[in-house]
């Protein structure tokens, strides 16, 4: 029973994209699915809603319910008494929304007596409230990864640049192809038999060149 109210509040919060709920995008849904809200006050109300129900014959249910839901031919409203807070609103909404998912209008025009409808009513209300929390934390969840991964991303590209930067300045910070010893004061191409084979070789910098302190071997006659 429970899991298949689980299913019915899943199906529902999928169709009506429902990513936070409270009572102004219950209210919201109630529209889509061709109900009307009427916010009854249980003392005194306004001409057109009085008028509604003493039509419909609902005096009782505005005396004795904060909210219930009323479906004939012709009429398909959700009443909730006007003098509850949002959250409460929100409450008894979601425990009406239930009846009408649950598809417990189609056999009277004002339901409550029935305690098991009452029961599946509740459980729609509670999983789907229940969920609130879960669904606000999984988008922010989300939300967060989103950022983590454009951050990321971010990242990566100026760490590729600085890499990048790095090699074009090491790359330029040399003087043409050409090798010294740590202890000669030559510069040499690098197949010349003075650098060949030897382990104490360095690539020549352009600031070594610039400096003068080295000058072309005159056996390979580097030529720069
Ligand atoms: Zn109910
Ligand atoms: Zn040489």
């Amino acid at each position: 029973m429970s899991e298949n109210i689980k299913k019915t509040v899943n199906q529902f919060v999928k169709k009506h994209h429902i990513t936070t709920v409270n009572y102004s995008v219950l209210r919201d849904i109630a529209k889509t699915i061709g109900f009307t809200i009427i916010e009854f006050n249980a003392i005194f109300n306004d001409k057109d809603v009085e008028t509604i129900i003493q039509n419909l014959n609902l005096d009782e249910c505005t005396l004795r319910s904060r909210g219930f839901t009323y479906t004939d031919k012709n009429y398909r409203l959700v009443f909730i008494n006007e003098d509850l807070n949002d959250d409460e609103k929100m409450y008894v909404l979601s425990h009406e929304l239930g009846h009408i998912v649950c598809g417990h209008y189609t056999t009277a025009p004002v339901i409550g007596r029935d305690v098991k409808e009452e029961y599946e009513a509740n459980e729609f209300s509670h999983y789907l409230l229940k969920n609130n929390l879960l669904r606000n934390l999984k988008i922010a969840i989300s939300e967060h990864k989103r950022m983590a991964i454009v951050l990321a991303s971010v990242l990566f590209v100026i760490l590729g640049l600085v890499v990048a930067g790095l090699v074009i300045n090491k790359e330029k910070s040399y003087y043409g192809d050409f090798y010294i010893t740590t202890t000669g004061d030559k510069y040499h191409q690098a197949d010349c038999i003075h650098v060949k084979n030897h382990n104490n070789i360095e690539r020549l910098t352009r600031e070594q060149f610039e400096s003068e302190e080295y000058k072309p071997c005159g056996t390979c006659l580097p030529q720069g």
